[in-house]
Order: structure tokens, then sequence, then C-alpha cells
């Protein structure tokens, strides 16, 4: 018998399966991990197929030499997933492999917690009457099962427990203890659905995709816990993806309060152990239920009866580094291999779902109001050049101010938060409020602050920095972001008496940081939590009347088609958070860009009106989802070199062109953005194609590049950020 392996080794080389002999005495199982000699060493590597014959000559093949475990550590699914990522996103298929295992059991650095526990023989010969300690012993097993070998010994003796299991009087046995995370415990919480909530249980029903549009607080944990228990009455297995940053101690506690020890968590916060427990878990079918950010998706569970992709438009659910994949693209797969229902659930879809949903390939569900009734929080804009011309040019308006006594002499709480993305920043005029857009693509620029000069991120043109405005004359130019901790600087000199919180990647970076924060923040009353992105979803505290957005306009002008976007999701979501028991909450904007059409829509916590004008302006200017961009990424430690390779696929591309001139938009190459990363030099080729023949110009395209470099290349479709 024979096997193809494939090498667990990230090398363009190796990336296809190679053929083993299967020794005689080898019960050998697809999906399973082996070593085998290759070259003059041995490698990992995973069984991806068995077979009677081989293509190769047989003389030549070498042995499989063991195998890892005595089972098939990837399943039929992840195989068949394997073989779907690597096609189609242009990975090396030992990558995607590695995906799919936790890292811990590739590198071995964890041990499995082994314990050995003793029992008592079906039938023994009774020790003689003199060995006083042994009956003791023995006597106790009668009576107490399950007892730890360590305890026995300590108790007895070790040598009365040595002969015992010497003269077979008493077996040993190993069980392993997992390592289960801790989370806050709460008590049952069992909910009547309302109306809504039950309408949208019964209308996801079938084995499709939903799109669950339903404002932030209508409850939709509610609908996604009614739908698991749905399946796991018919049998069936669950999966709940959620973004990281809401992977809340809150939304733990109530699927572990719901679903008890059926539930397997998956996050980043866990220690290696923990994961390695809990995958195993999943993997034996001991978990049910499994809830966990972004990697979860490539968690063994199976027979899934549904796959939930809770705020699915959040930009974390595509993995941006090496190996780049989109978690929807995997759960349309997973879905279809299980036959299952996937449910796409948000406030705030993104764009391109939403663009689905109305072209009928999603079933659109909506919950358009509060569960509690209450009206969604007002949003009041500020106009911080209003502000700065009126005397004020503190970082809080003096609405926010007023708006914050309030809170703290009614002893309740607030959020204020800072829109912070990424390092990139744009600037803009202090006097009227102008930012600096590409002359071709319409997007803002962003400032490079080490060669003071302005960048498109699409188009690679270059610009000079401003220091005179071009709308009004202006000197006063402005770029850079204000950071959480001055923020809470200035807090604790406006109200030295109140309780403030940071919550940030700084302050969440210790295990269980997270939770800490929010625990004490929970308890504060009065009570200002300052966060980032971090605070914007999921969280759910009844006493938060306030929400204070300090510069609205941060995401706004980040080159990147998708900025408007982000910000209508990132204001509905934060605002999302106040208000959301007895009291209606109340929102107070910044922005130095009143009149700006996505703080109309927001403020109207008008969706579909602010989808209608984002897809129009898409379609007018090609973008996604009516056009789809492709960026090939080189980097090299030599700049010729990748410099050179960049300019030859280039040319290929530009033959591929050729053909399919009406195709591509857009297409050039150019140094990348940030052209130096960890001393590796980067280069980029960028395309923008229409949607017809999109699929079939990318395989050329990867096809040709791939064919014709040295330097490591990172392909990306609709990439998120551009650097
Ligand atoms: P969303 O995720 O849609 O923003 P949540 O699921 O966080 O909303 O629910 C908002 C709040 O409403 C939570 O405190 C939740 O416990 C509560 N809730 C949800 N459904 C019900 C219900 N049927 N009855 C009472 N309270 C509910
Ligand atoms: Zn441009
Ligand atoms: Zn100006």
């Amino acid at each position: 018998m024979f096997a193809k392996v494939i090498i667990d080794q990230d090398a363009k080389a190796l990336d296809r399966d190679f053929e083993y002999k299967i020794p005689e005495d080898m019960n050998l199982l697809v999906g399973q991990r082996v070593i085998v000699p290759f070259g003059s060493r041995y490698l990992q590597g995973f069984v991806v197929e068995i077979s009677q014959t081989c293509n190769f000559d047989e003389s030549k093949l070498k042995y499989i030499t063991r195998t890892l475990e005595d089972f098939a550590v990837i399943k039929p699914e992840m195989l068949k997933l394997m073989f779907h990522m690597a096609e189609k996103l242009h990975l090396k298929l030992a990558s995607v492999l590695r995906l799919f295992l936790p890292s811990e059991m590739r590198t071995g650095k964890v041990k499995e917690l082994i314990v050995r526990y003793v029992r008592l023989k079906e039938s023994f010969e009774l020790p003689s009457q003199r060995a006083k300690k042994q009956w003791e012993l023995i006597n106790f097993l009668q009576d107490n099962s399950e007892q730890k070998y360590s305890d026995m010994a300590n108790q007895f003796g070790a040598s009365a427990l040595a002969s015992l299991v010497e003269k077979n009087v008493v077996e040993v046995y190993e069980n392993q203890i997992f390592r289960a995370p801790t989370f806050d415990k709460i008590l049952n919480n069992h909910k009547t659905l309302t109306d809504l909530q039950q309408r949208a249980v019964d209308t996801i029903s079938q084995n499709k995709t939903y799109l669950l549009h339903g404002v932030t607080g209508s409850g939709k944990t509610e609908v996604y816990m009614s739908l698991i228990e749905r399946q796991l009455q018919l049998g069936k297995t669950a999966l709940m993806l959620v973004p990281e940053i809401s992977l809340t101690p809150q939304v733990l506690a109530n699927f572990k309060a719901r679903f008890g020890d059926e539930v397997a968590l998956i996050h980043s916060g866990l220690s290696a152990g923990e994961r390695f427990d809990e995958w195993k878990r999943i993997f034996f079918g001991e978990a049910k239920v499994v809830v966990g950010a972004r990697s979860a998706i490539f968690c063994p569970i199976e027979n899934l009866g549904i796959i939930v992709v809770d705020e699915e438009h959040e930009q974390s659910y595509v993995s941006e580094s090496n190996p780049r994949y989109d978690t929807h693209m995997i759960a349309e797969f997973r879905k279809g291999f299980n036959n299952c229902t996937l449910v796409l659930g948000s406030a705030t879809p993104s764009i391109d779902s939403y663009a689905k949903a109305i072209d009928g390939e999603y079933e659109l569900v909506e919950m358009p109001v509060r569960v509690n009734g209450m009206e969604m929080p007002k949003i009041l804009v500020v106009d911080m050049l209003m502000e700065m011309r009126q005397g004020n040019t503190q970082i809080f308006s003096i609405p926010l101010i007023y708006e914050l006594k309030n809170i703290v002499e009614q002893k309740k709480q607030a959020m204020i938060f800072i829109n912070r993305r990424g390092f990139s920043s744009f600037q803009r005029c202090r006097d009227c409020g102008y930012v600096a857009k590409c002359s071709d693509c319409d997007v803002s620029l962003v400032y490079h602050h080490y060669e003071n000069k302005l960048k498109c991120h699409y188009c690679g043109k270059r610009y000079r920095a401003l220091d005179i405005c071009p709308s009004c004359g202006s000197r006063d130019i402005k770029q850079g972001a204000i950071g959480t901790e001055r923020v809470v600087e200035e807090l604790r000199k406006l109200f030295p008496e109140v309780e403030i919180f940071r919550m940030d990647n700084d302050t969440t970076s210790q295990k269980n940081g997270h939770r800490k924060i929010l625990n004490e923040f929970k308890n504060a009353k009065p009570g200002i939590l300052v966060g980032t992105q971090m605070i914007a979803k999921g969280h759910d505290f009844e006493d938060v009347l306030l929400v204070g957005i300090v510069d609205a306009d941060q995401s706004l002008y980040q080159s990147d088609y998708r900025s408007i976007e982000r910000t209508f999701q990132l204001i509905t979501q934060v605002s999302g958070r106040a208000g959301r028991s007895a009291k209606q909450g109340k929102v107070i904007l910044q922005t130095y860009s009143p009149r700006h059409y996505v703080y109309r829509f927001a403020t109207n916590y008008d969706y579909k009106g602010f989808f209608k004008r984002e897809i129009n302006l898409r379609k007018v200017t090609n973008f996604p989802p009516y056009a789809r961009i492709i960026r090939v990424l080189f980097s090299h430690e030599k700049e010729n070199i990748v410099a050179e390779e960049c300019k030859v696929c280039y040319n290929k591309v530009q033959e591929i062109k050729e053909k399919y001139e009406k195709e591509f938009v857009y297409l050039d190459v150019m140094k990348a953005p940030l052209n130096k990363i960890k001393n590796k030099f980067r280069y980029q080729i960028m395309m923008r194609i229409k949607l017809d023949k999109a699929d079939e110009i990318e395989r050329l395209v990867f096809k040709s590049v791939d064919k014709n470099v040295k330097s490591s290349v990172f392909f990306e479709i609709n990439p998120n950020n551009l650097s």
C-alpha cells in the first residue's frame, strides 16, 4: 500500500504530495500525522491519500517511518477544506494544514496532563495477612473507586501500592485532565423570547445562509442560543464565532450558563495548554458547542447543525497575515459540507453581505427594535470647528462635558470612545476641516511622516504634504490622533473623584486583563470607561447612559474604500452601548466634518439609506462588490531583487491585461506605501478588475507570478489594509 504525504514545511518546492510505502504492519489512516524520511532528514507530514498503486517508481519509494498519533488528526472535512483553500486562496497546502492544529501540537511544547488512577482488579489473589498496609489499601479501594495513584501512595505507602500492582491486585490506568478555561459564573439565564426574536428563530430553519440584521440591543445573542439549542436537541453541534474583542466575559458566561460543559471556548486569552485541551475536547466530540474567535472556524467539530458568525461585518474576520483567509468563505464551505444553517448577524452588516441579501443569495431576517422597547440613543453631532472658533480648543466639547457632569451627579456610567486604527494618519485643516484626497481614486491621502509626503494607498500617487490649506488658506494643519492616555489624563483633571478606566492594547495585554477592567468598571458608579475599538461591541452595562465619541473622523479619512462604511458601523456599534436597560441613552459625537453624509445616516440609524448611497458609490467608482481589488505584495531583503521581480511579474500581468483589456479598471506597479518592514523591501502590483472574469484573471495572474519569483509573494483580494 502507498500513501501520499504532504510535508509540514512552508516551502514552495515542497508544496505538493510525496509518495511513500506503508510498512506491512502499519495501520495507517488518511489524515494521520507521520514521520517520513526526506532527503537526509526526517520530517513531519500528513497523509492525504492511501492507495493500492503508486505513480512513481516503486523501488525508489521510501517507507513511512512512524505515525505520530494513533488517530487521524485531520478529519475528512478539513482535508477537503485544505484543498479548497489552497486552490481558491493560492496558499501552500502545509500552511493551510497548520491552521487546523493547535500550534502546541505541531511544536510538541505542551504536555498533556495525564493523571494516573488505581482500582482493584475484578479478581485477584489476596496478599498474606501480614501485609497490613496492603490490606488497608484493598479495603479502602473496595469502598472508594477512582483514586489517584499519588494519593494512595501517600496514604498507604508507595511500596505497598507498588507491590499490589506487581501482584496484579491493583491496576493502574490513566486519565487525562482537561485544563478548562475559567469564566465568570452566572445562573441559568433562559429568557422568554420576544415576538420578534421568536419570529427570527422560526424563520431561520433551513440549511442556507441567513443575514440577521438586528439593531444593537435587539437580543441577537438570545436568538443564536435558541437556534443552537434546537440543533443540540436534534443531536447536532454548533459553532459560534465572535470577534476577539467582543468575546467578553459576559458572552462566555452566558453560553456556559446555558450549555454547561458542552461548551468549548477558543480565544487568544487561553494559555497554550488550555487551548490544546479545548481543541481535544472538540476533536473527540465531548464539546457540542464551540464559541470562539476567528481561528475557531477551523476547529475539528463534526456534525454541525449551525454556524453563527456574530458581528459579521467585523474586519477581524479576515486574517491579514499569511496565510490570508476570510472567515466568511470558510464558513460557507463548512455550511456546504455539513449541509447546515449559516447565520451572519450584525446591527451593521457589511455592504458586501447586505448586497448579497438584496440579491437573494442570503435570506434577510430583520429585528428593527430593541428588546426593552427603548428608542435608540439620541446622537448629538458636535461641530468641533465651531467649538474651536468659540475658543474651546480642548479634547472635549462643551456638550460632552455637560453630559459627563450629569452622569457623575446621577452616579451613572459613561464610555468615551477613541477611534483609532493603525498607525496611519491624515492631515486636516483645523480651520475648515479640509482633508486631502487622491485626484484619481477619491480616497483620503495618508500622511507619511518619515518622508513628509501624502500618499494614495490605492494608486501610489504622491503629493506634497500640506502646509497651507488649499481650501481656505489657513496654515493651521494638524495630523495625528489623540490617544487614550491623553483622554484619561484630561478626564482626571475634570473629574478627580470619579473612577476612570482605560481599555486599549496596552492595558489588556495581560491574561484576563479585559475581564478585570470590565469587572471593576461594572461596579464603579459613577464611572467612566475610556477605550478604543475594544469597547465598541458586545458590552451590556445597564448603567451606561452616555457614550462620547471623541474624534469620529479618524476612521472616515483612512485611505480605504471601506472607510465610510466602517465609520458608520463604528458609530452605530458604539452608540449601541448606551441606554440598554430602563433609560434611554445619549451619544455625543464630535467631528470636524459635521455635514458628511455618514453622520446624517448614522444619527438617524438609517442603515438602509446608508447602504443605498454607499452601494451606488461603489458601483459608479468600480469598487467592491462591483469589482475585485487584487494586490500582489513582494518582499525581500535585497531591494534590487524585489524591484526586478516585481517588474518582471508586472510585465506578465500586462500581457494578461492586453487579452482582457475591458476587464481591467486599473493596473499599476509601485513601492508599497510602507516600503520597508523588518528590513525587507516591499513592492506591489495593484489591480482592480471587473467581476465577470475576475476568477479567471485572478488565476492567470497568480500562475504567472508564482512562476517568476524568488521573493516572498503575498496575494490579497480586497485587502482591508493597504500599508
Ligand atoms: P444585541 O447582541 O442584539 O446587541 P443582546 O443580545 O446583547 O443584543 O441583548 C441585549 C440585552 O437584552 C441583553 O441584556 C439581553 O440579556 C437582553 N435580552 C435579550 N433577549 C431578551 C428577552 N427575550 N427578554 C428579556 N431580556 C432579553
Ligand atoms: Zn489614487
Ligand atoms: Zn482650510
